[in-house]
């Protein structure tokens, strides 16, 4: 008999994204914690996370238009601007759609509301 498609969930295998929140830019294993279920409805999950750590120069353009669709991006922006974003002090990547110099900006405006 031929397997049906969609008839069986698939089992629930490690997250691809997990790996994205367990290793920095290009594969560098990180010690980040993970940041919880929202993780996995994560779009880039399903992409390759180069896209997410583009190189000087590059173009982060593919994954800021799936970040713009995914239904964890507030969730997402949130854990970044947490801290989760920042690879020995330096905040790398595309997280929530935001590069880092967004999220640069975006941590001023936080702390000076706070101020
Ligand atoms: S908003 Fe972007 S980086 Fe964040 S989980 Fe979704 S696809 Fe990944």
């Amino acid at each position: 008999m031929t397997p049906q498609p969609h008839t069986r969930r698939p089992a629930p295998a490690r997250n691809p994204d997990t790996a994205r929140f367990l290793t920095g830019p290009k594969g560098r294993t990180a010690a980040l914690t993970l940041p919880g279920r929202w993780a996995e409805q994560a779009l880039c999950a399903q992409a390759d996370p180069d896209a997410w750590y583009p190189d000087k120069g590059g173009s982060s353009a593919i994954a800021r238009r799936i970040c713009g669709a995914c239904p964890v991006r507030p969730q997402c922006l949130d854990y970044a601007l947490s801290g989760a974003d920042t690879w020995h002090g330096i905040a790398t990547g595309i997280w929530g759609g935001t590069t880092p110099r967004e999220r640069a900006a975006m941590r001023r405006a936080r702390k000076a509301a706070a101020a």
